[in-house]
């Protein structure tokens, strides 16, 4: 099966593996897990950045940076797109108590005159605007790499409107990689920022939270509330010290591959797709103008081996990651074909 469902599919590598074998472990919950602490400086490091923390998932590093900024009522500005509006059970209005504000961004991308145009001069029965949350890169807006400027003057505008800005960076690394802009530009401008390992970076589980030492001692505290204080977690974080040293590069061939896939798939009946909005490693095109639906275009297929996610009524997704090779493109693009001519 050539697996583009996510980049999530990935399977620990035999040398991933063997980093986690070989790793020292302590109780993390006392500080004494010499691996966990390890991938927590250097991701520190990477995002410069005073701490971090290590934690289950990616959504567990949203839902308590959003519990750290608001308070219940606050208002949280995010791209309709985002994976904390779609994709986490209602999280912020459960847990924090807070109310989203989805913004009509383009390809999942927003700028200061669409938060704006939602500001309402502070009244006694309007919720509190407290948050900006840039998701890089936009997962469901397409892959897309907001530029650093773009983020500036949100952060701009958010200093001056005494907002936090939060950077859901479950992908971050594959715009660094795409854009050849380190990660510590991008993530300057927020006062928390994350980095999901269990994606591009192919390890089984975890992400990493980074802030301010204050901010990530309060999020520690959240991290024992939640359940998420681990105990030998180092064998865990050994494959994201694995990871951050030979995946980061090579997420430029899943850009490669990403990109070829776009180019074959444009060239068939009924895809609509534009190569140049291909900017990482996720394709996204629609295939309404082939008289078939998204469904039925996937379970297709899926009959040739080749598995795609269905995004929408007519919106496809397929993802590259390191489990895919230049050889399975060509044979991904070849199953589209027979399915669609
Ligand atoms: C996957 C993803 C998350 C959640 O990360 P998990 O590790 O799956 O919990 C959050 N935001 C975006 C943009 C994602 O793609």
């Amino acid at each position: 099966m050539i697996d583009l469902i996510s980049d999530t599919v990935t399977q620990p590598t035999a040398a991933m593996r063997a980093a986690m074998a070989q790793a020292q472990v302590g109780d993390e919950q006392r500080g004494e897990d010499p691996s966990t602490t390890a991938l927590c400086e250097r991701v520190a490091a990477l995002l410069g950045k005073e701490a971090a923390v290590f934690l289950p998932s990616g959504v567990m590093c949203n839902q308590i940076s959003i519990l750290m900024h608001c308070r219940p009522g606050d208002l949280i500005f995010a791209d309709e797109s985002a994976h904390i509006v779609n994709s986490e059970a209602g999280g912020p209005a459960v847990l924090a108590g807070a109310t989203l504000c989805a913004l009509a961004g383009r390809h999942g991308m927003y700028t200061v005159a669409d938060v704006e145009a939602k500001l309402r001069p502070a009244k006694r029965n309007a919720p509190k605007p407290r948050l900006i949350v840039v998701e890089q890169t936009v997962n469901r807006g397409g892959g897309g790499i907001w530029s650093l400027g773009d983020i500036a003057a949100l952060a701009a505008f958010a200093q001056s409107h005494r907002l936090r800005v939060h950077m859901d960076g479950a992908r971050l690394m594959n715009a660094v990689v795409a854009s050849r802009i380190p990660a510590r530009d991008y993530a300057r401008h927020c006062d928390t920022v994350w980095i999901d390992l269990s994606k591009g970076l192919g390890c089984p589980v975890g992400a990493v939270l980074a802030g301010s030492a204050e901010t990530i001692e309060q999020a520690w505290v959240w991290k024992h509330r939640l359940g998420g204080a681990m105990r030998q977690s180092g064998i865990l974080a050994a494959a994201g010290l694995y990871a951050l040293d030979h995946h980061v590069e090579r997420l430029a061939e899943d850009h490669v591959n990403a990109q070829r896939l776009a180019e074959l798939a444009i060239r068939l009946p009924g895809v609509r797709l534009d190569p140049t909005d291909v900017a990482t490693n996720l394709v996204f095109f629609d295939v309404q103008a082939s008289g078939l639906t998204a469904r039925q275009l996937c379970s297709r297929l899926l009959a040739h081996g080749v598995r795609m996610g269905e995004e929408s009524q007519s919106r496809v997704r397929a993802v590259t990651h390191l489990g895919i090779s230049r050889d399975d493109i060509d044979q991904a693009a070849l199953a589209l074909e027979s399915v669609l001519t």
